[in-house]
């Protein structure tokens, strides 16, 4: 029997690449995008998610009825919460009261404890939702905490998995990656593997405007200044996450909400392709890097698309949202194209 899974896990990685034809018709590269939304979680949380828990599980550090525990409003606890219903484990997140209750929704509908913790009170307060999570790790028996922005396991699961299939699947023609960077995890791990394979590979990171790793990056400093509160959910930070390997990274972009805004809007107009915001992002990145990079026939680019635009119904594909975040005047970008975001009444 083929294409016949014992349960929905055996769907995760193995995820396709689709080349860009009309976003990309300015550069003379092969661009293709790596599309994480076929995981069966819909996002490419899903692999770290499976990783760690295995990892834990050969450790014996998961008995029959376990608990996971993760702070994440976002995809790793979909995931989490989807990798525990077939492995048999209780699955318990603690999200900030910023967080909108249809995800709250999505995640309860896949069995999570979800625990709402006040968005306002300092990290180290007993009552934020890092602390929550924390404390109920530490009180509750045959329990891990899955910890992904300092957990190494986030990174080897991209260099088994992400890594290898964007070499066998582009032939090892690949000479670009560009990926999102949150915990960093998706371009460290992949990007270990790719450098191993030809350290000519050249590895872009995607920052957010109002987050700390560019300048760090760069500097080895962290810019306390450059930090202020954005729209983009799953890119940037601002503490230095453990996940991200610095020395693996060629360059990081800087992208800001609006830009990659229009972005995400035109791959879904453009290419039929429904990504999350941060796949709007990456593809900003792509151009603005190409701005100062000329780049050749022969390179072979690769954008990883990290989610589905199905989670940003309400966001960025909400005519309502963009209005009041003031993105009204459509995307100008390169001086030659004019990107008009269409509006459908
Ligand atoms: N996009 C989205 C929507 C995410 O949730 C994340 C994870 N924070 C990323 C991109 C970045 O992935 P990583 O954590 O592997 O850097």
């Amino acid at each position: 029997m083929t294409n016949v899974y014992n349960n929905i896990l055996g769907l995760i990685g193995n995820t396709p690449l689709v080349k860009l034809n009309e976003v990309t018709r300015n550069s003379p590269a092969t661009v293709y995008a790596k599309l994480e939304s076929f995981n069966p979680g819909h996002s490419t949380k899903d692999r770290i998610a499976l990783h760690i828990i295995e990892a834990a599980e050969k450790k014996g550090l998961l008995k029959p009825g376990a608990t996971i525990v993760e702070t994440t409003s976002g995809n790793t606890g979909f995931s989490i919460a989807m990798v525990s219903i077939i492995k048999g484990y209780k699955c318990i997140l603690s999200v900030s009261d910023k967080t909108k209750a249809e995800k709250i929704a999505y995640l309860k509908a896949l069995g999570a404890e979800v625990h709402i913790c006040p968005a306002s009170v300092p990290a180290e307060d007993p009552r934020s939702y890092y602390e929550v999570a924390k404390r109920i790790a530490a009180e509750t028996p045959n329990s891990i905490y899955i910890n992904q922005y300092f957990n190494e396991l986030n990174i080897e699961a991209h260099y088994l998995t992400t890594g290898p299939e964007l070499w066998e699947q582009t032939e090892g023609k690949i000479t670009h990656i560009f990926a999102c960077t949150g915990t960093g995890g998706t371009l460290s791990g992949s990007a270990k593997f790719l450098k191993e394979k030809n350290p000519n590979i050249k590895v872009i990171g995607v920052d957010a405007d109002g987050s700390i790793l560019k300048t760090f990056h760069e500097t080895g400093e962290i810019n306390l200044d450059e930090i202020h509160s954005y729209q983009i959910e799953g890119l940037g930070k601002n503490l230095i996450p453990g996940a991200l390997l610095f020395d693996k990274v060629d360059e990081f972009v800087r992208v800001n909400d609006e830009m990659s805004a229009y972005c995400t809007r035109e791959i879904a107009l453009k290419e039929a392709i429904m990504g999350g915001y941060t796949t709007g992002a990456v593809l900003q990145a792509f151009k603005q890097y190409a701005e100062t990079h000329p780049m050749k026939e022969e390179d072979l680019v690769v954008l990883v698309f990290p989610d589905h635009g199905s989670r940003y119904i309400t966001k960025v594909y909400s005519d309502q949202w963009m209005e009041e975040q003031g993105f009204v005047n459509n995307g100008v970008h390169n001086n030659d194209e004019v990107y008009k975001t269409e509006i459908v009444k």
